[in-house]
């Protein structure tokens, strides 16, 4: 029997070892293995709920060992670390920190990005990224550590403009952004848990952005609107601001004075983990992804193929496709074609990437715009947006778990939040 090997059980890797394991792993035609150094998956678009609250991880992450067993896939966890392709094996370091091959007939890569420090110096050092459900968990106990202890000394009466909690993040792109938005609420509902004292108006959080605006994916308007938004909120939205270096108390611009800060996070930009680049001599882009063809199979060995972030696709519009889960879905759907095509010997799929918009969420209401075609668009803005936004996330369940599993997870993910806010707020002295 054929061995497939899917390493990465994200936005991409898990929806096609669900749709392989339904399709040649029940059938017996293929055995299809998941590898991922965690034991279970979140959406990483929900990182930023995690790190503030908002969302209960517990309640909506997927184990992979039993995802396995619904779906005739097998799970292994481990860290991969090398491939040696004249043996087709592939390296990973196992729970007990030894090295074990796993041999493939196909294998394919799906391990994502981490943030890019584009080598800044001291960012790696200081700032906090939001790469996985650990940082996200580590995020959300800085933050309530530091609100904590701010709580013991305040004095609301005489709190002046150098006693806030200072909050910079660097990248006002959606991660940044959306973080931002959601922290002014996080420190409400922490007030609301039995620590009255506290309210947003004792932050003080920034939106660092390089370029003359936020969000470059979606139109100036909504941009601006968005960061009115932002504005009203209290958060400073600082464009223009390129960031040089990162020291314990804050960031240096590369003009001005520096930008103090006590909590530091980077969002500003991603690329596919270093020890990608060039692994076992496959073409790799600046930014590590490794090159793939339309079939999404590596440009220098066909029994591999890459798909989401990690994957490097170029388009006819002379673009890689970007970054993003929408791209992640749809390179997973491709490749599940393109394997089972290459088992009953059929002709394989080129990918297209199809934008179908982008919608940022700010905690209770959400703007951007939906992709009508390829050449017209629409703005949406408010309750809409935000289901629509809500939706994307419900879809990718649904194509994990069927329909009636995720309304009860949508549904126990509502009653949950009120018992995990005040279980995560209080009780922290
Ligand atoms: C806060 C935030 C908000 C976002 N919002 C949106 C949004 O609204 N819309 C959108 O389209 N995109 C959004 N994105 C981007 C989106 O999350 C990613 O593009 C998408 O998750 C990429 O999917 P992937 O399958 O390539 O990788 P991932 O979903 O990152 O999955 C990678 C998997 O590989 C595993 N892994 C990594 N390294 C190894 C290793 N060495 N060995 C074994 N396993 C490994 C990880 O544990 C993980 O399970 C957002 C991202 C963030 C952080």
């Amino acid at each position: 029997m054929k061995k497939i090997i899917i390493i990465g059980g994200g936005a991409g890797g898990l929806e096609l070892a669900t749709d392989l394991g339904d399709k040649l792993g029940k059938s017996n035609k293929a055995q299809i293995t998941l590898i991922d150094k965690n034991s279970y998956h979140l959406w990483k678009p929900l990182l930023h709920e995690v790190a503030t609250g908002v969302l209960d991880e517990q309640v909506d992450n997927i184990y992979y060992s039993s995802q396995g067993q619904d779906h005739c896939f097998g799970f292994t966890q481990g860290t991969f670390t090398d491939i040696d392709r004249d043996n087709k094996l592939v390296k990973i370091i196992d729970n007990n920190n030894e090295t074990t091959s796993l041999a493939y007939d196909f294998l394919v890569i799906a391990i994502g990005s981490t943030s890019n420090d584009f080598g800044t110096p001291g960012v790696k050092e200081h700032c906090i990224f939001l790469d996985d459900q650990n940082a996200a968990i580590s995020l959300r106990e800085t933050l309530i550590s530091k609100f904590t202890s701010f709580c013991s000394i305040i004095d609301e009466s005489e709190t002046k403009d150098e006693d806030k909690i200072r909050i910079a993040i660097v990248g006002g792109g959606a991660t940044g952004v959306e973080l931002a938005s959601e922290l002014p609420h996080m420190v409400e509902t922490f007030g609301a848990c039995g620590r009255n004292k506290m309210c947003s108006d004792l932050l003080d959080v920034s939106v660092i952005e390089a370029t003359d605006r936020i969000l470059p994916a979606l139109p100036e308007k909504t941009a601006e609107s968005i960061t009115q938004t932002l504005q009203k909120r209290g958060i400073h939205v600082l464009t223009k601001t390129m960031i040089t270096k990162a020291e314990s108390d804050g960031f240096y611009p590369k003009e001005g004075d520096e930008i103090k800060a006590d909590i530091m996070i980077w969002t500003a930009g991603v690329k596919a983990p270093d020890f990608l680049k060039e692994i076992a001599g496959l073409e790799s882009s600046r930014s590590n992804q490794l090159v793939v063809k339309p079939t999404l199979q590596t440009t220098r060995d066909d029994s591999i193929f890459v798909i989401g972030d990690c994957a490097y696709a170029m388009q006819d519009n002379g673009h890689a496709s970007p970054p993003t889960a929408q791209a992640a879905h749809q390179m997973a759907k491709v490749c599940y074609e393109n394997i089972v095509n290459l088992f009953n010997n059929q002709p394989m799929k080129s990918f297209k990437y199809s934008d179908k918009g982008t919608i940022i969420s700010l905690h209770d209401t959400a703007q951007g715009v939906v992709k009508l075609g390829s050449k017209s668009e629409m703005s949406v803005k408010g309750f809409l947006a935000l289901m629509i936004h809500r939706l994307l996330y419900r879809t990718h369940q649904a194509s994990l778990l069927g329909i009636f599993k995720t309304i009860r997870f949508a549904s126990a993910s509502k009653v949950m939040y009120k018992a995990k806010a005040s279980s995560i707020f209080t009780n922290r002295d």
